[in-house]
């Protein structure tokens, strides 16, 4: 990260940071003397055009200053829970972002009362934004009150955001006792997680049970949490006049339900090929039926052991069969140590990648010595190499719903496996289509479990906050839950 600013305690990081609360004013400035805001007598004319223009630049430039002192912070706060600095920081930077999402919701009310084909038709800049402001207006349909949004706004800081903080640094600095060879170790979460990947049966049911017990004795909290969340959401996207929280989900997802409806549907039609798969897999590991713990379990013998540096070059080779720019991208990755690889105490678990500002990113993983972690890896990268090639786009332009956001990122994984395949014997053969298979299944199983549960909570929250006891009951889909959330869905 020195390459931003020298640390966090830097003048120069204080330098930017007062940098980036100035432009914020500056900004709030411009809107009120655009009278940028819901005007249902606002006329799109030359004058308005003019204005247009100058908020959108202004508004996207301050966007990415933002973001990046935003991405500065997190990558410390995510890769260490326990650095108070960075969370002090990133406390401070709230405030700015709150201000700068109150702008952002003045904007799309202003662009609600205007007439986005007259401006489009007078504007090259409003041409090259057509997308986002089509969007725009349907969301402006959506706003309450500018009062009441800009109060939502204040509040979430003490609500919705900071639960789901609590949540990030609750399940990140947990930490898990289990026996290991004959001793206690105490663990972090994300170390013990990683034990499910052991090839060892007793090591994966004894992480499994090791972490149940500590997820259980911070219940609490974290149903709280959760509670908190899901009612803030259900309470705003009523306010806002959607017909469900997941009706606002799936705008947001530049999505319809129709689409929806189509993958759920697509996804429980496979699950016949996937009870398949689970079956398949427990009878190569001497099993009459899989144990939870058993989902990971690696399959076949003296796979290959993929340490960093192997993952590094077969990396770079198999980018490189693509393009030269996709395979620069992932050299600078490496060499520029963008990657924060392996597991620590106090990291957030799994991985992710971050954009922080022009063509650059970071990536934080959880890296272990098997071509899962590869895998991960060359997903990461392709997620970087994506905002490399949006560099050139505006904020407002680069903001990409999920749908579309893991295209590359897939697109590398499959480069990286299909080469894999080529080189390997037959046990590693097994292991990398078993890793691709388990993969599939986490998409599609899983997120469909996953997605019954929100639903089910969704509704539940509605009427009351949850009790710890609910939330496990519909996690594990007792009491019907499954086909409840299903007649919900439709109806
Ligand atoms: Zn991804």
């Amino acid at each position: 990260m020195t390459n931003i600013f020298p640390a966090l305690d830097s003048p120069e990081f204080e330098q930017g940071f007062a940098r980036v609360v100035e432009r914020v004013n500056a900004l709030a400035q411009l809107f009120d003397e655009h009278h940028v805001q819901r005007n249902p007598d606002a006329t799109t004319d030359a004058a308005t055009v003019r204005a247009f223009d100058a908020v959108l630049n202004a508004y996207s430039a301050t966007l990415d200053d933002v973001y990046m002192l935003a991405a500065y912070i997190q990558a410390f706060v995510t890769t260490d829970s326990r650095d108070t600095l960075a969370q002090a920081k990133f406390s401070a930077l709230q405030l700015q972002l709150v201000t700068l999402s109150k702008l952002g919701t003045r904007f799309t009310a202003w662009l609600g009362s205007l007439d986005v084909d007259a401006l489009v038709a007078q504007s090259e800049n409003a041409r090259a934004h057509e997308y986002a402001l089509h969007r725009a207006k349907i969301e402006a349909a959506h706003q309450m009150s500018p009062v009441e949004e800009e109060l939502a706004a204040e509040l979430n800081l003490s609500g919705g955001s900071a639960w789901s903080r609590l949540h990030g640094n609750v399940s990140s600095q947990i930490m898990v006792e289990v026996e290991l060879d004959g001793e206690t170790k105490t663990l972090p979460m994300s170390a013990v997680r990683n034990l499910a990947y052991d090839a060892k049966r007793a090591v994966r049911e004894r992480a499994h049970h090791a972490e149940l017990a500590a997820w259980e004795k911070h219940a609490v909290p974290l149903a709280a949490a959760l509670n908190s969340i899901k009612g803030q959401m259900n309470t705003l996207a009523t306010r806002r006049n959607w017909e469900s929280a997941l009706d606002e989900a799936i705008f947001d997802a530049a999505i319809d339900r129709a689409t929806l409806d189509a993958m759920l549907t697509a996804a429980r039609e496979s699950f016949p090929a996937f009870r398949r798969y689970l079956r398949a897999k427990a009878h190569a590991l001497g099993l009459a039926q899989l144990a939870w713990y058993d989902i990971f379990a690696p399959l076949g013998e003296n796979t290959r052991v993929w340490e960093y540096d192997d993952a590094r070059d077969f990396i770079l080779t198999n980018f490189g069969t693509y393009s030269e720019k996709m395979q620069g991208l992932a050299r600078r990755a490496f060499d520029a140590n963008w990657i924060d690889a392996e597991p620590r105490v106090g990291k957030r678990d799994g991985a992710f990648c971050m954009r922080v500002r022009a063509d650059e990113s970071r990536v934080l993983s959880n890296y272990k010595p098997a071509y899962g972690g590869v895998s991960t890896l060359a997903h990461a990268l392709g997620h970087a190499y994506h905002n490399l090639v949006l560099a050139p786009r505006t904020a407002v332009q680069r903001s990409t719903p999920m749908t579309l956001a893991e295209t590359a990122s897939i697109f590398c994984e499959t480069v990286v496996r299909q080469a894999a395949l080529q080189e390997a014997n037959a046990p590693e053969r097994l292991a990398i289509l078993e890793n691709s298979l388990q993969g599939s299944c986490q998409i599609v199983v899983d997120i469909t479990s996953r997605f019954l549960f929100e639903s089910r909570v969704f509704d539940g929250r509605r009427a009351r906050e949850l009790s710890v006891q609910e939330f496990c009951a519909w996690r594990h889909g007792r009491r019907g839950g499954a086909r409840r959330a299903f007649r919900f869905r439709h109806s």
